[in-house]
């Protein structure tokens, strides 16, 4: 036994969980997905469906876990909650199947649902508000509340949670979401669109977000995929390190204002004392030189 063995019995282990599921009819885990196309396509043709790797394999185990440890969470703060009996249940015309992770109590004996999300330290930080998800770069955030409208549809619910907990830290926030009549009527109308779609044999249109096509498992036989153009590269990373930049952007220019501002205020003076601070007037004296010819880049960033 050594460390690569043993690495290639967890991979292994991994690889042999990877299963494609049938998918018969649309779920409220999958009901916000953007692409009307793929969730027909997911029913008429879930066998064909690319198998995940082993990546996404640990992420769903994890997830898992996550939940555990989140449901840990609530009870330890004293809260009762009820996790599901039922493998799922459905909503009628449309047909809509679904399974909350659980219903917590409140203090007038009320069952709530709770939807567990495991989430990375940024996002953990970002999302406190139903517009937070909404507005997210992510699809898959911003496909979230459907699943919880969805529950709140069912169990006749004017409100629902979201219970984030920080993959990092294992802390666990709750997130309060007011029932939104309008988008849940517009989910069972999707719904319906796509169950008339299958009935009549006519793919909807493709959806135009690259990012949801790029990691799409039915993109082989979607045939109206959008592809990002050979000679370049799609990086996620890159979108969050440039949004923060903008986001910093303002308190830049406001620092370099400030800066301008103190140095007119000191003005000639060698030393000045104001009530927690010395500043003294340095010479430096700058030595000439001559910048030698060299290929510079210069990035250009520009707002799809
Ligand atoms: S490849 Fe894109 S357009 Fe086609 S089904 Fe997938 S997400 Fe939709």
């Amino acid at each position: 036994m050594n460390a690569k063995t043993i690495n290639e019995r967890l991979y292994k282990a991994k690889q042999d969980k990877i299963k494609v599921y049938p998918c018969n009819n649309l779920r409220a885990s999958n009901l916000g997905h953007p692409c009307e196309r793929y969730l027909y396509l997911l029913i008429r043709h879930w066998d064909e469906q690319k198998p995940y790797d082993v990546g996404l394999q640990s992420i769903f185990d994890l997830g898992n876990t996550i939940e555990e440890h989140t449901i840990k969470n609530i009870k330890e703060a004293g809260y009762e909650v009820i996790t599901p009996t039922v493998r799922s249940w459905k909503i009628d015309n449309p047909l809509i199947t679904g399974r909350e992770d659980i219903r917590i109590k409140d203090e007038n004996g009320e069952l709530l649902p709770v939807e567990i999300k495991g989430l990375s330290p940024i996002e953990y930080d970002k999302l406190n508000s139903v517009e937070d998800f909404l507005k997210s770069k992510r699809h898959y955030v911003r496909a979230y509340p459907a699943q919880l409208y969805i529950y709140m549809y069912h169990f006749n619910k004017e409100r629902g949670f979201f219970a984030l907990t920080n993959k990092l830290t294992g802390q666990t926030k709750f997130i309060e979401i007011p029932f939104d009549y309008e988008y849940a009527e517009n989910l069972l109308q999707k719904a319906e669109r796509i169950y008339m779609a299958l009935e009549t044999n006519t793919p909807p249109d493709s959806c135009d977000d690259v990012n949801v096509c790029e990691n799409c498992s039915l993109q082989h036989i979607c045939g109206q995929a959008k592809r990002v153009p050979a000679d370049i590269e799609l990086d996620d990373e890159l979108e969050n390190l440039i949004t923060r930049k903008q986001e910093l952007s303002a308190a830049k220019r406001e620092y370099e204002d400030v800066d301008k501002q103190i140095k007119a205020h000191v003005g000639e003076r060698e030393k000045v004392i104001t009530g927690s601070y010395l500043i003294t007037r340095n010479k430096i004296e700058r030595k000439a030189y001559t910048v030698e010819a060299r290929t510079e880049y210069r990035l250009s960033i520009k707002k799809l």
